[in-house]
């Protein structure tokens, strides 16, 4: 192991420590708020003024991700760094990981940004997918299609999100237009998964190894956007152990230190249930939103403790729990929420509604 190697996989934090996070979101935010009770304080970097994580942040920047002074200053005045989106800049994380150890490291930021590494990753720790193929132009699309049959689904490799940059192909007449719809990017073609249910996955790794992973929620969405998280999740117990296995798993291969979600297919068919894995988010994720008001320790808490260097925490479910998204103008019915006896009210801060915006959401415990 290399020095730097070392003393990155010996960093443990003292309270009063400054944990650094990449990206001034809700999630920032929330990791934030998170971290406030254990003694920590947070220093957040992003390029947008208007970000919900600056409000309860201890410090924070306002810089572009490849302003490389105010990056380092930002090494210079944290303990550890680490990033609440996958979209970090590798070059970014690159630079800081040679000032400051940075949790989870890097190489699950460029497996998780870019979906075919991402499916050659699952694929060759055995995880199951759909059939899928690379593109690389409209003219690849009917060799893809051989792979996965049709109807299948066109995904750009990079930068999708919440059913952005994808669509369905239902004939090889569609091919030029359906590459076209995608922004004519380098792409993934995969196979229509005919599932009964979305589920995720929520795990943990600490920096000692040790996993822990939440019980699984089941996803509904409404128009590409995560609208509910259920726990638990209508599966079988076997199922949901299973589902577990594959989030720790996916931790152990890549070394990870943090939380991170695995989004899954569960396929109905004569032999019983099966899961496909979609994606990996190298973060804590929307479905595990749920975590703060059904677990001792949320997953928030967790992330915060495994990139101080912390032992994890259980992460045993205390109650059920339906997550509901407040989305645009969902969020206009506060007061409402604030009435209902189980319900626990989380909003982001955000300035201004806007249709399609995630503005906070709500936890009814059942
Ligand atoms: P993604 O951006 O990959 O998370 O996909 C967004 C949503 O599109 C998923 O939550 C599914 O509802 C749907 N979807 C994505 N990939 C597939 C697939 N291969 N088969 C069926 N539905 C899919």
């Amino acid at each position: 192991m290399s020095a730097a190697a070392k003393s990155a996989a010996e960093t443990k934090l003292e309270p009063g420590s400054t944990i650094g996070i990449l990206g001034g979101g809700q999630l920032g935010r929330m990791l934030a708020l998170a971290a406030a009770p254990l003694g920590l304080k947070c220093h957040v970097y992003c390029p947008d003024e208007a970000s919900p994580a600056f409000q309860v942040a201890d410090a924070f920047t306002l810089a572009a991700y490849d302003d490389e002074a105010a990056l380092a200053a930002f090494a210079e005045a944290v303990d550890v760094v680490t990033y609440e989106f996958e979209n970090v800049p590798e070059a970014t994380a690159r630079f800081l990981s040679e000032r400051v150890t940075l949790r989870p490291g890097a190489r699950p930021l460029a497996v998780a940004q870019d979906r075919l590494s991402e499916k050659e990753f699952l694929s060759s720790i055995g995880i199951p997918l759909a059939p899928f193929a690379a593109v690389d132009g409209p003219e690849g699309i009917a060799a893809a299609a051989k792979v996965t049959g049709l109807p299948a689904i066109l995904k750009t490799r990079r930068l999708g999100y919440d059913g952005k940059g994808q669509t369905r192909i239902d004939s090889l007449e569609e091919a030029e237009a359906a590459w076209a719809r995608i922004g004519k990017a380098p792409a993934v073609l995969e196979g229509l998964v005919d599932f009964a249910l979305e589920c995720s996955v929520i795990a943990a790794r600490g920096a000692d190894g040790a996993t822990a992973a939440y019980d699984i929620a089941e996803n509904e969405h409404r128009d590409h956007i995560l609208k509910w998280t259920h726990i638990p999740a209508r599966l079988d117990d076997k199922t949901q152990d299973a589902a577990r296995a594959m989030g720790t798993k996916v931790a152990e291969a890549l070394d990870y230190v943090g939380v991170l979600a695995v989004e899954l297919f569960v396929v109905h068919d004569g032999e019983g249930e099966h899961l496909v894995a979609n994606e990996i988010a190298p973060r804590v994720h929307n479905s595990g939103h749920w975590t703060q008001d059904g677990c001792a320790v949320s997953q928030f808490e967790q992330h915060i403790r495994a990139v101080a260097g912390w032992p994890l925490g259980t992460p045993a479910r205390r109650c059920d729990v339906v997550m509901e998204n407040l989305i645009g103008e969902d969020a206009a019915n506060w007061q409402a929420i604030l009435a209902e006896p189980d319900a626990r009210l989380h909003l982001y801060g955000k300035a201004e509604i806007r249709a399609g915006r995630k503005m906070g959401h709500v936890n009814r415990i059942r």
